[in-house]
């Protein structure tokens, strides 16, 4: 197993699916390589594709803003990333073929990194790493063993932009959720 630093290189020239032809950036991630805490997304969007770093627009800034409130944390201190590092042309949903072909790059940097707690952000992540088909809804306000931790599903941060304040609150607690098991209290 190489260092994260020597992933990221092999990712940034990755041509493995249909996604790289019409990327501007390959968003590999950021934050502290050694993080406890580990947030994952679905994919780009137009503004992470440009900058090439995760969650850099609206729903990247509230996301920031909470995990500041909630458990005093910047992305110096934790790790973030998405489950395809390619953006999908258009925000379309990313193919089955695309999932599979990033995977790898998912695994290692969660091999790699190895956090203590994987905050799942959205359906589309919660649901590829839980293996099952239902719904954040239903998923969420509860942590589930995870890789020899923990994963807490949350909502995307796009759905509380969209949903208002009971979204929020609901990722609120998540996030104080995800500071008990950090501090190895129980959730
Ligand atoms: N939505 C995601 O799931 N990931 C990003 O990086 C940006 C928006």
């Amino acid at each position: 197993m190489g260092t994260l630093a020597e992933l990221r290189t092999e990712a940034l020239g990755c041509t493995r699916c249909a996604l790289a032809p019409t990327r501007t950036q390959v968003v590999f991630g950021v934050g502290d390589p050694t993080a406890a805490l580990m947030f994952i997304g679905e994919g780009p969007g137009r503004d992470e594709d440009l900058v090439g770093e995760p969650f850099v627009g609206r729903s990247g800034k509230l996301l920031d803003k909470l995990v500041h409130q909630e458990l005093g944390l910047d992305r110096t201190s934790f790790y973030i990333a998405n489950v395809v590092k390619c953006r999908p042309p258009g925000n379309r949903d990313p193919l089955p073929d695309e999932i599979a072909s990033c995977r790898p790059y998912l695994e290692a940097q969660l091999d790699l990194i190895d956090p203590t707690v994987v905050v799942t952000l959205g359906n589309f992540s919660t649901r590829l790493l839980l293996g099952t088909t239902e719904g954040i809804t239903r998923l969420r306000g509860r942590a589930y063993p995870f890789r020899g931790g923990h994963l807490v599903p949350t909502f995307h941060p796009a759905a509380a932009l969209r949903g208002g304040a009971e979204v929020v609150a609901g990722m609120r607690a998540d996030l104080i959720r995800a500071k008990r098991l950090l501090a190895g209290q129980t959730p």
